[in-house]
């Protein structure tokens, strides 16, 4: 009986994630579901992608967290739109669902952005289960979370299409085996794009940015052969 109950509130949740992710298509804005564990730096990795990004794109950031505003706080010194999910009042949600995301989407202007971050709650588990109505999922791993956890979370590793391997500046200390962290990644899911980083110093973020740049392309082609055919 939970089993159908969980089926249940997982589709009505993937209608609605369809909506969302028109919503973003309609305004020719691209939209990425940042993942990872609580620390493995996905707000610092925004605020260096938008750091490097902002000149010729327009950016903004939907944060999703149990409980607080830090992370938008942060993420608000850029002078970029943004908008605050906190699960708390909900039950307190460990993840984000897509009717959320859109509304929290519709207090943005949309029509003036190129790329949306969605940083979802700090979790490697559910966060995987439920669609937010994101073009793509990008998990980011950082070095001391260890190189079994793309065998220990699959489904994280499976849902995302790309995983950025953050914190490479702490590579000396930490003495994490790369090589054996890209074969379980691997395992999982071969078709996986990784990307070793460090949002702290910026390493890395050529091939990301290149990648956001090329999705972002897509989605505008899209829209735009969408057009021509009506
Ligand atoms: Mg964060
Ligand atoms: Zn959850």
């Amino acid at each position: 009986m939970e089993i159908n109950i969980l089926k249940k509130v997982l589709s009505a949740n993937d209608a609605v994630a369809e909506t969302t992710r028109e919503l973003f298509s309609e305004n020719k804005v691209f939209a990425v579901n940042l993942m990872g564990s609580p620390g493995s730096g996905k707000t610092t990795l925004i605020e260096k992608t938008i750091e490097i990004m902002k000149d010729k794109f327009s950016v903004g950031v939907i944060e999703g967290d149990i409980f607080s505003t830090l992370d938008a706080e942060r993420i608000s010194k850029l002078n970029i739109p943004i908008a605050q999910i906190n699960t708390g009042p909900f039950g307190g949600d460990c993840h984000l669902e897509a009717g959320w995301v859109k509304e929290a989407a519709l207090t943005l202007e949309l029509s003036k952005l190129d790329l949306i971050f969605i940083e979802n709650v700090g979790n490697l588990v559910c966060p995987a289960e439920f669609d937010t109505g994101a073009d793509k999922n990008v998990v980011v791993l950082s070095l001391p979370e260890g190189e079994d956890k793309p065998i220990k979370y699959p489904l994280m590793f499976r849902t995302s299409e790309v995983m950025l391997i953050n914190k490479l500046d702490l590579l000396k200390v930490l003495k994490v085996d790369i090589t054996h962290l890209l074969k379980n990644a691997e395992k999982v899911n071969p078709a996986l794009s990784i990307f070793q980083v460090s949002a702290a110093t910026g390493d890395g973020f050529d091939l990301w940015n290149e990648w956001l740049i090329k999705e972002m392309g897509k989605k505008r082609d899209k829209k735009s052969q969408i057009f021509f055919k009506t």
